[in-house]
């Protein structure tokens, strides 16, 4: 957590101008050694200084005995000792003056109780000294820039390059890096994190939105523990963020229990939460360095693209790509076409958009074209698919590809290259030219889509106040039908009227003033789907029969608790959505609404938000919705209320907001309205943590 004042300022993790490793021995095996082979292979050029137990040479570096024997000026110590002897090292580092630390070592937090223990000893040290700590359990960080690599495992030097990668995990950072070098996209600088106890990736953004040579990052991340901040800094910062977040299982907890809980799995939570920050969701790492990528072309401002391609397969390939991701390929201009047949004579399979080149092999006017088409106005990117099978010289698709860059920047349009070459061909392009490559015209269409899903997000980006909200659902009590009622009333949401009696005649009573067609239900906290157990009758019409439905409910659930009869006024039919609010563990109050009634586990079409919402927010959500054209009058039917939906949302999110301790709020249905008749809400359900009064 950000405490010390210049909480952002990690260069000495990645740039230090001299190491501590502790933890060397001249022992075959020791791993502490490792850092230091890597840190030779790298170049690094800073101070090194390993300690052991005992004094001795290792990969050239003499060892020192104690940390005592450090210099007093160490700006980063690397830690691999046997876990229990870790707080005591680093509260000696802290002594010494050290002021960052990184902890590889595992067998903390991610073993067991005593590993708990431990790592809270671990914290309390480097609290007590004002040190920052990476890890436990990580392979630390590297800098091409610097030369600097401290991972105890042996890692090959990577090239300096603009792709920043924060990885939870020290295996899929490895991964990642190795991705990195096989794509030559270079790396600006890397972090495994690890367990995470004091550094995480909230801080590790805002550090990379600073540091010049970031111009992407990647999140590898298993665990989301401040959503909130998390949101906040990638909201903030001035880079594209990519995540790619593992451990998806879904949050089986309550599924019977409601139809909130079984909606919002953790991963739509953290998607949602993402599309609302402007981060980028990758599924994979393939995905996320595909965004990585693409991020790395000039921004797409619109969704009119021209497709130039020397294969007719390809052409017509990247034409089906377009269409699926909603791309437009206009009509290129006449004259331009006029004058392209003129100079091509024959080498033209196809003339128009896309447009195939076949066997044109001369650079200088595919430059010319490409020059042409990138300045249209009508146009607003361009995949170029450049097939290279027969044996050449690698310096003619070299050329082209650093036309095409130029040609890129110049017109500050995307220009999304596939090379469909041989791999040798492609890794001598990719070395010779600044350009990112794609391996497939599938994956060049695909760049420029995330492209366009970035800016839409980025324009739209915000952050919720990021003031942690931190829920342990772990045991929570069902919320009375009352209490459920005096939370909608007091935010002001639209309850059809409603009465909570405790006998037959006392219902008879209060559909009378109510009046009719009447609607009466149980109200019991074991009865979750009060219509499926026949708890809810409908359409009464005189105080006799809601009497006699009410005893006929009492008899047949004697064997349930009771919390009383609800008498309702019947709402007129409309258009039955569900709206819900949920605390989650990581990312605080949520909202989440769908198409509801009956079938809304059936369709699973919902959409959320991280509270609090604007009502603007709101309608967005609305407009995510699969079933939207529903509400906007699909086949002759009257739109509904949005606005008046909208504000119900928006209330419930700042419902959400004030109450933490109510976890789950479901209304289910909200019946809405055509034109600007409202909504109402006919069922609420709710759950809150237990110990607070229900
Ligand atoms: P449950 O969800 O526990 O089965 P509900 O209170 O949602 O019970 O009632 C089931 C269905 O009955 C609702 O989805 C709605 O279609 C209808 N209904 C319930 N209360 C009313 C009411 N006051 N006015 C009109 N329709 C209602
Ligand atoms: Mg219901």
């Amino acid at each position: 957590m950000d405490t010390s004042g210049n909480g952002s300022d990690l260069s000495a993790f990645f740039s230090p101008r001299s190491i501590a490793v502790v933890g060397v021995s001249e022992r075959e095996g020791n791993l502490a050694a490792n850092i230091l082979e890597n840190l030779r292979a790298w170049g690094y050029a800073g101070e090194v200084y390993p300690v052991g137990q005992s004094e001795g040479t290792v990969h050239g570096y003499r060892v020192l005995a104690s940390v005592e024997a450090l210099p007093p000026d160490v700006e980063v110590a690397c830690v691999l000792t046997p876990a229990p002897t870790v707080p005591g090292i680093v509260a000696q580092l802290g002594q010494r003056g050290i002021r960052a630390v990184c902890v590889e070592t595992s067998g903390f937090d991610e073993l067991d109780d005593a590993g708990r223990s431990l790592g809270a000893r671990l914290l309390e040290a480097t609290r007590a000294h004002r040190m920052r700590l990476m890890g436990p359990n990580c392979i630390g960080t590297s800098c091409p820039g610097s030369r600097t690599c401290v991972s105890f495992a042996l890692l090959r030097p990577l090239p300096p390059g603009p792709v920043a990668i924060v990885s939870q995990s020290g295996g899929v950072a490895f991964s990642y890096l190795r991705d990195i070098e096989e794509q030559h996209l270079g790396l600006s600088k890397s972090a495994s994190i690890g367990n995470k106890l004091d550094l995480d990736e909230v801080d590790l953004v805002r550090f990379l939105d600073t540091d010049p040579s970031t111009r992407v990052i990647c999140l590898y991340l298993e665990d989301i523990r401040r959503g909130r901040a998390l949101m906040e800094a990638a909201a903030a910062c001035s880079k594209p963020v990519v995540l790619h977040k593992a451990n998806r299982s879904p949050l089986t907890e309550q599924i019977a229990a409601s139809h909130t809980a079984s909606l919002l799995t953790d991963q739509s939570v953290v998607e949602a939460a993402a599309r609302q920050a402007g981060i980028l969701t990758a599924d994979g790492s393939a995905a996320a360095l595909l965004a990585a990528k693409s991020m790395l072309l000039p921004p797409l401002r619109g969704r009119r693209l021209a497709v130039v391609s020397r294969s007719g397969g390809h052409a017509v390939i990247a034409a089906d790509a377009c269409a699926a991701r909603g791309f437009e390929l206009p009509e290129l201009p006449t004259d331009l076409l006029d004058q392209l047949r003129e100079k091509l004579r024959a080498g033209v399979i196809r003339l128009g958009n896309p447009l195939d080149l076949g066997d044109l092999w001369d650079m200088e006017v595919y430059g010319q074209i490409l020059e042409r088409i990138a300045g249209l106005d009508r146009i607003d990117g361009m995949v170029l698919v450049f097939v290279s099978i027969s044996p050449v010289d690698p310096a003619a698709p070299a050329r082209l590809v650093e036309r095409a860059a130029q040609i890129s920047r110049q017109t500050d349009k995307p220009i999304a290259l596939a090379l469909v070459s041989w791999q040798d061909i492609v890794q001598h392009v990719s070395a010779a030219v600044d350009w990112p490559l794609f391996a497939t015209v599938e994956h060049a269409v695909e760049a420029l889509a995330v492209q366009r899903d970035f800016h839409l997000r980025r324009e739209r980006a915000s952050a919720p106040d990021a003031r942690e909200v931190r829920t342990s659902a772990a045991t929570t009590a069902p919320l009375s039908l009352e209490r459920c009622l005096a939370l909608l009333g007091e935010r002001r949401l639209p309850v059809v009227e409603t009465r909570v009696v405790q006998n037959p005649a006392e219902a008879a009573a209060a559909a009378e003033e109510i009046g009719f067609p009447a609607v009466v239900k149980l109200a019991s906290p074991d009865l979750v789907h009060k219509s499926d157990a026949g708890g809810v009758h409908l359409d009464l019409q005189s105080a006799d029969e809601v009497a006699r439905a009410s005893e006929q409910m009492l008899e047949s659930a004697a064997d349930k608790r009771i919390e009383g009869l609800v008498v309702q006024a019947q709402a007129k039919e409309g258009l039955e959505m569900i709206v819900g609010l949920r605390q989650d563990s990581a990312f605080g109050p949520v909202v989440v609404a769908g198409l509801g009634g009956t079938l809304v586990e059936l369709f699973q079409d919902v959409a959320l938000r991280v509270a609090p919402v604007t009502v603007e927010q709101a309608l967005d959500l609305l407009a995510e919705l699969r079933g939207h054209p529903l509400l906007t009058g699909a086949r002759g039917a009257d739109p509904v209320d949005l606005g008046a939906l909208a504000v119900l949302i928006e209330r419930l999110s700042h419902l959400a907001v004030q109450h933490p301790e109510v976890i789950e709020l479901e209304l289910n249905p909200v019946i809405v309205y055509p034109g600007t008749e409202g909504c109402v809400i006919v069922d609420v359900r709710g759950r809150i943590r237990r110990g607070e009064a229900p």
